[in-house]
């Protein structure tokens, strides 16, 4: 009830919601009171969650921030969110997030900007929470919930917790489960957590994950104890440091911050290793040509017939355009349009065939990382967060921002951002830990150890 307050106070500051439902909340709260008066209690009774507006929620508002899907409450429930309720979360409200979670600033929510609950010393200028997940990322940064979640396609749950100092990891890919989340690049899309610690962290990621024959690129893997790997030593530890990730015009902060991370892993007995990720240049031009091309594939279906809204047209292609027209918003049209451009007869070898070859590049530096050290260390973004309206105009700064986090979701490794410190101007900035796939463990011990 608390947190149910308090997320309906915050509302007119931080703009974070995009939906409540009082009666489902009260509901699944009275249920877990009464599971826990008989000591049934689940692995996460009780504990109020915000879900991005990607995750279908049964019955409620579900319109992945965008128009075209507006009203829409699906009815039934995304598999991550069922799990989360299995394991006794409790439902508070749905969040705001950039629309069909392309961006990084969640300005292209067709609810408005998210406001970051952080203010930069002596400054009252609103700043982003990042995004696309900005809504997760603001509820849990204000402690309006103990937890939310997110989708990282490309950096959505990592680069807003670097940017609200909370803690934000996506595992790797197929340990959650797509199945019920409105889908944006299918191949890279990864739902996952945010919470307060890098606890929090691990134990909503072990109860969203699991095997799911509804999503065909699900891992059969059992999903092991991430939790118990918190506070575990990391001693002897090999941390690679890459030294692609030192990119022109980088503030002298970031770099600052990573090597503070590096001389506390060290300090821990952790063993500093040099490493290249040699193909890294490459990763943000082939993930922006990946990415258009899975998302207007996905988003072929919103015409307008089956579900979603519809504007009638004067026939059948009218109607298509039309819809189409005032549903999407023009970040989501362009991604539409280079999608569509780099899968046509002609470009589709020079341009999608060729960013694929580079993935298995990227995917390549990985392994051959991952046969000297055990996980690799980075700043999460190359900037603490920046003013609401600073980069709205210019689609290239705004993809900048994904430098360091597109990698991991073109090879499908865990990766997760750990808050690091704050700049000089008193501001969050996060440092990210990549692991081995299916070694989540890893990067928990070393994300606590670094926290
Ligand atoms: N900012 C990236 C994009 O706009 C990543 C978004 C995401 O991870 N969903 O595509």
């Amino acid at each position: 009830q608390e947190a149910f307050a308090a997320c309906q106070a915050a509302q007119p500051a931080l703009n974070a919601f995009t939906a409540f439902d009082e009666e489902k909340t009260m509901a699944m709260a009275k249920a877990a009171d009464a599971r826990l008066a008989r000591g049934e209690g689940g692995l996460l009774e009780g504990v109020p969650l915000a879900i991005k507006d990607l995750f279908a929620v049964e019955g409620v508002d579900t319109s992945a921030s965008s128009n075209i899907l507006k009203g829409f409450k699906p009815t039934y429930e995304s598999t991550v969110t069922s799990k989360l309720w299995d394991a006794g979360a409790v439902f508070v409200a749905k969040t705001s997030m950039d629309e069909f979670a392309m961006g990084s600033s969640n300005e292209t929510s067709n609810t408005g900007p998210v406001v970051n609950p952080w203010k930069a010393k002596d400054s009252n200028e609103s700043l982003t929470p990042g995004g696309s997940s900005g809504g997760s990322a603001a509820a849990v940064a204000a402690d309006l919930c103990f937890g939310a979640t997110g989708t990282d396609t490309g950096g959505s749950i990592r680069q807003p917790a670097s940017f609200t100092g909370t803690v934000g990891v996506k595992g790797t890919y197929g340990r959650t489960s797509r199945w019920g989340v409105v889908a944006f690049a299918s191949s890279l899309d990864h739902p996952g957590p945010f919470a307060k610690t890098v606890k929090d962290s691990a134990l909503l990621l072990q109860a969203m994950s699991g095997h799911d024959p509804k999503d065909s690129t699900s891992l059969p893997n059992d999903v092991p104890d991430f939790a118990a790997a918190v506070g575990q030593s990391v001693k002897g530890l090999k941390i690679g440091v890459p030294k692609e990730y030192r990119v022109d015009g980088m503030p002298a902060e970031i770099d600052e911050v990573w090597q503070k991370g590096i001389d506390w892993l060290k300090a821990a007995g952790c063993e500093i290793v040099d490493i290249s990720l040699p193909h890294t240049k490459y990763a943000l031009p082939a993930y922006y040509i990946v990415a258009p091309a899975e998302a207007s594939s996905n988003l072929a279906r919103y015409d307008g017939m089956r579900y979603g809204n519809r504007v009638e047209g004067k026939d059948l292609v009218d109607t298509y355009e039309k819809t189409r027209a005032a549903g999407f918003g023009h970040e989501v049209q362009r991604r539409i349009m280079i999608g569509t451009y780099v899968l046509s007869a002609g470009y589709y070898d020079a341009y999608y065939l060729r960013a694929q070859k580079v993935r298995t590049r990227i995917l390549q530096d990985f392994h051959d990382a991952f046969d000297k050290v055990d996980a690799i260390l980075t700043p999460a973004a190359p900037s603490a967060a920046f003013g609401l309206g600073t980069k709205s105009d210019d689609p290239i700064a705004m993809y900048l921002n994904d430098v360091f986090t597109v990698t991991a979701n073109l090879a499908g490794v865990p990766a997760m951002s750990v808050p690091a410190g704050l700049d000089k101007s008193g501001l969050p900035l996060g440092l990210q830990v990549i692991t081995r796939a299916l070694d989540e463990g890893t990067m928990f011990k070393v994300g606590a150890a670094i926290e």
